[in-house]
C-alpha cells in the first residue's frame, strides 16, 4: 500500500545530512515533517565529502541531481601514491563504472542543497532545539549523529573506544586540478586530499598516536602540529600544508553499530545507527541510503511496527560491512616495513595487470541501488 504517509506527522532530531535527506524524502511521499535540530542555523564545518553512486541514486531520485552538478566536480579516479609521492597505483572511477556518479562536495554545499529542498518541500526546520530525551510523538527519528540522544534512548549506555587514531581536516585555496582523490600512504600515518568547486582543496591527514583527543568535529590545533607529523612527505604535500592556516583535529573513535535501530516508534539512521571510520568515505553515503529505505519502509504499510523492523533488517548487515571494510582500510594504508613494501608491490602490480579487479572489491558498496531495492 504505498502512499502510507501522505498527512502522517514526522519529527526528526537533527538537522545534518541524514536528518535533512529523510526529512525531503518523507516530505516527497507526503508527510507532514519537523526537524528539530539544536544549532541556531544550519551550518557545516568547512571540510569535504565523496559522494559515491550508491548515494548519489537516491540524491538523483529526490530531484537533487542538477543543484548538486553545479556545486561539485566529478571524481575520476583515485590514485594511491606512498609517503614520497611516488605513485603506487591509479584506479580509474570513470573507466570501471563508465556513467556512475562519483561526486566530490564541500559538506556545506550538500547540506545547502539539503535544506533550501527541505524548506521549498515544506518542511518545518525549528533551529535552536536542543533534545535531550525523545519527545512523546507518534513516528520519531533520531538523525542526532555521533552522541545520539535517540540511540541511547534505544540501547542505553555505550562506550566507545579510542582507536589510537587522530585526523586533521582542512580546506585551502587551490589551482584547477585533476578532479581525482590522492591517498599518500606512510608508516603509520596517511594523507587524502581532492579538489573541491570553487577553487579549494579538502585535506585529511591521519596519523597514529598514543594522545588521547576528544570525540568531536571542531577542536582548532596549530598547523604547526599537522606540518610536523607529515614532515617526510614529499609530492605536493609540502606545498599543500604550507598553505593550511586553520586546521581542526579529531580523536578516531570505533563505535559498534547499534544493536538496536527502531521499537516501532522510534527509528535512528546516519551517524546515530551506524558511526565509521572515514577510510571508506560512506558515513554520509549510508546516512542518505538509510533515509530512502526508511522512508520507502514507512510508505509501504500503515503498520509502523513492520515498517521499521523490515527496515532494520534490510540496513543492519549493509551498514557493519561498510563500517567494517572501513576498519580494515585503516590498517592498509598505514602498513611498516616489509609489509608495507610488499602490499605496495602487489598494488602496482595489480594495477598493471588487472586495475579492474582491485576496483570491483568494492562493486558490493557502489554499485547498490537503494532505489531499485526498495521502490
Ligand atoms: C574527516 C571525515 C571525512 C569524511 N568523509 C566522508 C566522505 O568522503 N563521504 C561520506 O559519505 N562520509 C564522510 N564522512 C562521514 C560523514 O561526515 C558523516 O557520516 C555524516 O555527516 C553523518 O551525518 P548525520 O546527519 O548522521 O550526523 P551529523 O552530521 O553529525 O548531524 C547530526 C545533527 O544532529 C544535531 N543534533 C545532535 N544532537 C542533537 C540534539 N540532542 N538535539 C537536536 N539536534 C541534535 C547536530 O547539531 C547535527 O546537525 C566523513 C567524516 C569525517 C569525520
Amino acid at each position: 500500500m504505498p502512499g502510507a504517509l501522505q498527512s502522517r506527522p514526522v519529527t526528526i532530531v537533527g538537522g545534518g545530512v541524514a536528518g535533512l535527506t529523510v526529512a525531503l524524502a518523507l516530505r516527497r511521499r507526503g508527510a507532514d515533517v519537523t526537524v528539530l535540530e539544536r544549532a541556531p542555523a544550519i551550518t557545516e564545518v568547512g571540510a569535504g565529502l565523496q559522494l559515491s553512486p550508491n548515494a548519489m541514486r537516491v540524491l538523483d531520485a529526490l530531484g537533487l541531481g542538477p543543484a548538486l552538478d553545479a556545486l561539485s566536480l566529478p571524481s575520476r579516479a583515485v590514485r594511491l601514491r606512498d609517503a614520497s609521492g611516488t605513485e603506487v597505483v591509479r584506479l580509474d572511477l570513470a573507466r570501471h563504472r563508465p556513467g556512475a556518479r562519483f561526486r566530490l562536495i564541500h559538506r556545506a554545499r550538500l547540506i545547502e542543497v539539503l535544506e533550501q529542498a527541505a524548506l521549498s518541500a515544506g518542511v518545518r526546520i525549528d533551529l535552536g532545539r536542543t533534545i535531550e530525551t525523545p519527545p512523546d510523538v507518534p513516528l520519531l527519528i533520531g538523525a542526532d549523529g555521533l552522541h545520539s540522544r535517540i540511540r541511547a534512548a534505544l540501547n542505553g549506555r555505550e562506550v566507545p573506544f579510542f582507536t589510537g587514531q587522530t585526523a586533521w581536516r582542512a580546506v585551502i585555496a587551490a589551482e584547477d586540478a585533476e578532479p581525482e582523490a590522492q591517498v599518500f600512504m606512510g608508516p603509520n600515518r596517511h594523507l587524502v586530499s581532492y579538489p573541491l568547486a570553487g577553487g579549494l582543496r579538502n585535506i585529511v591527514a591521519v596519523l597514529e598516536t598514543r594522545d588521547w583527543q576528544d570525540e568531536g568535529w571542531s577542536r582548532p590545533d596549530d598547523p604547526a602540529n599537522l606540518r610536523a607529523a607529515f614532515a617526510g612527505f614529499g609530492g605536493p604535500v609540502p606545498g599543500w600544508l604550507a598553505q593550511v592556516d586553520q586546521v581542526h583535529v579529531w580523536g578516531l573513535f570505533r563505535h559498534e553499530v547499534a544493536a538496536r535501530w527502531q521499537d516501532g516508534r522510534m527509528a535512528i539512521l546516519g551517524d546515530a545507527a551506524h558511526p565509521t571510520l572515514p577510510f571508506m568515505a560512506q558515513g554520509a553515503c549510508m546516512a542518505i541510503e538509510d533515509a530512502w529505505t526508511l522512508v520507502a519502509c514507512l510508505d509501504a504499510t500503515s503498520d509502523q511496527e513492520t515498517a521499521l523492523s523490515r527496515y532494520q533488517n534490510l540496513r543492519k548487515p549493509r551498514t557493519a560491512s561498510i563500517v567494517a571494510a572501513a576498519n580494515d582500510n585503516a590498517r592498509n594504508y598505514h602498513l611498516t616495513g616489509p609489509k608495507r613494501l610488499a602490499a605496495h608491490a602487489a598494488l602496482r602490480l595489480g594495477g598493471r595487470i588487472a586495475p579492474g579487479a582491485i576496483l570491483s572489491r568494492f562493486d558490493w558498496i557502489y554499485d547498490f541501488d537503494p532505489v531499485a531495492e526498495t521502490p
